[in-house]
């Protein structure tokens, strides 16, 4: 099992799809073990940027995340970072195939409505930024066997 973390950014909020992005996700049949609102600090904004400090959108992604509430969440499932990042689709919403996330609901890269961690290593990391251990819930559904096979 593995978990990765989504952010629903400042654009997805405040366009009401919370819920449509997050319902999404869970029926792909990824568990939701955290789940909050927040505001973004610019700190918190920069530690979680911190790999595209040097780049030229770097202040505007920081403006853009900080701007206005966010949910933060952490999935659950068989490779729940791939199965997540394919679900959201391509960065740049332009590129991003009709069915997914960014490709159904986004028009440019500035607002692209979702952050997903991109790999392991970043997983544990952005997880760890975000959320206390405890705030963690390890548990079972009925329906987890009709999800993935034992
Ligand atoms: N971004 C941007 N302009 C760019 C590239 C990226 O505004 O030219 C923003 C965009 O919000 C993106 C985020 O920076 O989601 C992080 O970029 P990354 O390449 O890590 O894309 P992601 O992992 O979010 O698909």
């Amino acid at each position: 099992m593995e978990r990765t973390l989504i952010i629903v950014k400042p654009d997805g909020v405040q366009r009401g799809l919370i819920g449509e992005v997050i319902a999404r996700l869970e029926r792909r049949g990824l568990k939701v073990v955290g789940l909050k609102m927040m505001q973004i600090s610019r700190e918190l904004a920069e530690q979680h940027y911190g790999v595209h400090r040097e780049r030229p959108f770097f202040a505007s992604l920081v403006e853009y995340i900080t701007s206005a509430p966010v949910v933060v969440g952490v999935l659950e499932g068989p490779k729940a970072i791939e199965v997540t990042r394919a679900t959201v689709g391509a960065t740049n919403p332009v590129d991003a195939a009709p069915g997914t996330i960014r490709g159904d609901f986004g028009l440019t890269i500035g607002r692209n409505l979702i952050h997903a961690s991109d790999g392991a290593e970043s997983a544990e990391h952005e997880i760890n930024l975000f959320f206390r251990p405890e705030e963690l819930i390890s548990y079972e559904r009925a329906v987890d066997p009709w999800i993935v096979e034992e």
